[in-house]
């Protein structure tokens, strides 16, 4: 059976860090749109060029563009199923992926709404830094490396803070979540499809009520 799950929540929520455990542990395919879009800037492309001013400053990217790149990745070959991380962000999104995933004969069997205080979010986005290596997310004092510049998962040394992780863009991330994103809670609260998990426990306490929805879809 395949499993097509969403993650929903505001930046800094635990996405990328839940969505990582259920890849090593359902080997799920982990669909982010921010990576995606990160990679593209750094292609030095005129694209990546026009994409890299916008995720700076903390705004939206057009739809045109993620539902390409998401429409790419979806026809691009058969997965036991896909971890949306950060994708749909709008409704006009959200109605192109349960296209997109109907064409395939497939859709969402659960949205996991990552519910987490807007005052914890500005501590997890400003002590938050990755292994560019390998997407390993570490924070300053919640999930510190063991040792200090190292990856504990990969051993590189190259660990890295994101360009829009600073208080100026978070604050139009954080505008842009509740103007354009969270209209998507109730667009799919109306079609059942809605799971809170409190975002606000800690990562394995998160795991857990991640992991019991998995388990229930289906029953
Ligand atoms: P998102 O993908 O939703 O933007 P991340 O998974 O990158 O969020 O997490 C943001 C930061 O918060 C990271 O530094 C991560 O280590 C930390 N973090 C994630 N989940 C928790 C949690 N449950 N409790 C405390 N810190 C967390
Ligand atoms: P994220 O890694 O999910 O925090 O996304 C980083 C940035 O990439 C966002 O602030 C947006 O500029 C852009 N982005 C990522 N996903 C989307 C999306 N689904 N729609 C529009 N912009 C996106």
């Amino acid at each position: 059976m395949t499993i097509n799950i969403i993650l929903l929540g505001p930046p800094g929520a635990g996405k990328g860090t839940q969505a990582r455990t259920l890849v090593e542990q359902r080997g799920l395919v982990q669909l982010s749109t921010g990576d995606m879009l990160r990679d593209a800037r750094s292609s030095g492309t005129e694209m990546g060029r026009r994409v890299a001013e916008v995720m700076d400053k903390g705004q939206l990217v057009t739809d045109e563009i993620v539902i390409g790149l998401i429409r790419e990745k979806l026809e691009s070959g058969d997965a036991p199923g896909f971890i949306f991380d950060g994708f749909p962000r709008t409704l006009p999104q959200a109605d192109a992926l349960n296209d997109l995933l109907a064409g395939m004969g497939q859709s969402i069997d659960a949205v996991i709404e990552m519910r987490v205080d807007d005052a914890a979010l500005v501590d997890r986005i400003s002590g938050r830094f990755t292994c560019g290596n390998c997407g390993e997310v570490y924070h300053d004092t919640t999930r510190p490396t063991a040792a200090e510049g190292t990856c504990d998962v990969c051993g590189s040394t190259d660990l890295k803070r994101r360009a829009d992780d600073n208080a100026d863009a978070l604050k139009t991330r954080l505008l842009e979540y509740y103007k354009k994103t969270s209209p998507l809670i109730g667009y799919y609260y109306a079609t059942k499809q809605l799971q809170p998990v409190d975002g606000m426990a800690d990562v394995a306490e998160v795991g857990r009520q991640v992991a019991a929805v998995m388990d229930g879809i289906g029953r």
